[in-house]
């Protein structure tokens, strides 16, 4: 089979600013592994770290190099939660999964921080919370009920007003937000990097430009072919979320890869960034489209959202954003954009992550929707206690049969639609 080229980063403020890549040289011949895990993304990275460090023989087959897709390229927010709330998880899994589901992923931000204090990771990572804001009427009673279901499970959590708003982020959009102080931020790439470093450290493998082209079963093991060697291996982990090929059966089709889009500027003086945003956390607008933005060590502004659905090139190709972060605080018209991208997020229908063992030995981990930077930290160490001998009922999201989206083949037009329309209504107000 011919190899498919090895693709550099797309240009990016991370390529730009993050600590070094790490070694990761390809697969050099046939290997004997206890697990072989397929995607360099925050999946594939944390589950083998946290295998590495439960005494498992573990590669990692990356096509391109750790941290080159969603997980080198996203806004790098570290946000708590599901898409759903907690009441409606509870309720959605019962008492006791959906207790631990919500217990898992609202902690995921703390999961997180602590993974990159633990290995003493480089990537600008600051705690300072995660802002949801409405700006629309009829999510305040959102925002309000949210606040109150974190409150009742002593969550730290607050509720800003109107004007707590305006001191907050300089700008009088919002009506009211929730803050969870669990939330932050990072520098995606370098946090990436920084976890495939910790798990070389604990003694991982982490084969770059190794795409997996074929995977089957004989004598008792999987066999993962690589344009350079072929890799033998007790358990598969398949952790390719938005950029998931037909390595496995059916399993592209179980998710919508939608592109998401970042565009950043020059670096403001300290007073105009306090000016504009002098909380300093993530923040995530409410809307038919998702807009999220947030300050850099640097006081870049981060601005991202809505892209075209094929890759950009540059913040020429990104006005949307840009015209947006104006109007938010028109004192900063004029300033420099230097840097535009995009990628591939995955997004499931019923809007929560979902683990598969689709056979024995395979286990499969996608569809974060847009939450993946804590979430899919989180799931590295569900995924370890699964395959080094975890019960199902120990693990804190439901295990899955796949099911194929229905006319997946239809969404991507449907997606492009959608966006359009959202774009619309939140301009109406509606
Ligand atoms: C622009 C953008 C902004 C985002 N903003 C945020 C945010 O602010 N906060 C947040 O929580 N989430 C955000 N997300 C989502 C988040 O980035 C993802 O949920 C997360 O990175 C998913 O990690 P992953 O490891 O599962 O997948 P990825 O990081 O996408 O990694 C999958 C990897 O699998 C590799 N691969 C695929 N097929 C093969 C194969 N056959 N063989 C070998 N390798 C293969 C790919 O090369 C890729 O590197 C954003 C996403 C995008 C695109």
């Amino acid at each position: 089979m011919p190899a498919p080229p090895r693709l550099p980063l797309p240009a990016s403020l991370y390529a730009d600013t993050a600590r070094p890549t790490v070694e990761a040289p390809p697969l050099d011949g046939d290997r004997n592994v206890s697990v072989a895990v397929i995607g360099g993304g925050f999946t594939g990275l944390s589950a083998a770290l946290h295998l590495a460090e439960g005494g498992a023989d573990v590669a990692v087959l990356e096509a391109h190099e750790p941290g080159w897709g969603a997980s080198g390229r996203n806004g790098g927010q570290v946000n708590p939660g599901l898409k759903g709330d907690p009441d409606e998880v509870e309720r959605l899994f019962g008492p006791d999964l959906g207790r631990r589901m919500v217990e898992m992923s609202w902690n995921a931000p703390n999961t997180t921080f602590e993974l990159i204090r633990r290995h003493q990771i480089q990537c600008d990572a600051s705690q300072t919370g995660t802002i949801r804001a409405a700006f629309q009427q009829n999510n305040v009673a959102d925002i309000q009920s949210a606040y109150d279901q974190g409150a009742k499970r002593g969550m730290p959590v607050e509720f800003l007003d109107a004007a707590s708003m305006r001191e907050a982020t300089g700008t009088d959009r919002y009506l009211c937000a929730l803050v969870d102080k669990r939330g932050g931020h990072v520098n995606p790439l370098g946090y990436a990097r920084g976890l495939a470093q910790a798990a070389l450290q604990a003694g991982a493998t982490v084969h770059g430009g190794t795409p997996a082209q074929k995977l089957w079963r004989d004598g008792g093991k999987w066999h993962v072919q690589t344009p350079t060697g072929t890799v033998h291996a007790d358990h598969i982990v398949l952790g390719t979320n938005g950029y998931t090929d037909n390595l496995w059966p059916n399993l592209r089709k179980t998710v919508v890869p939608v592109f998401s889009a970042v565009v950043a500027s020059e670096p403001l003086s300290d007073e105009a960034a306090r000016a504009i945003f002098p909380m300093r956390s993530s923040l995530y607008e409410l809307g038919k489209v998702t807009t999220y933005y947030r300050l850099d060590r640097q006081n870049r502004v981060l601005m991202g959202g809505r892209s075209r659905q094929a890759p950009v090139d540059g913040p020429e190709d990104l006005m949307f954003l840009r015209r947006y972060a104006e109007q938010l605080w028109p004192q900063i018209k004029g300033i420099r954009w230097t840097h535009g991208w995009n990628g591939q997020l995955a997004i499931t229908l019923d809007h929560y992550p979902h683990i598969h063992e689709p056979a024995p030995g395979v286990t499969v981990c996608l569809g974060y929707n847009g939450r993946g930077v804590a979430m899919a930290s989180a799931m590295g160490p569900q995924l370890a206690r699964r395959i080094l001998g975890g019960k199902q009922e120990e693990i804190d999201m439901p295990i899955t049969d796949l099911k194929p989206v229905p006319f997946h083949g239809l969404w991507k037009t449907a997606v492009a639609a959608r966006i359009a329309y959202g774009r619309i209504r939140d301009y109406l107000h509606i």
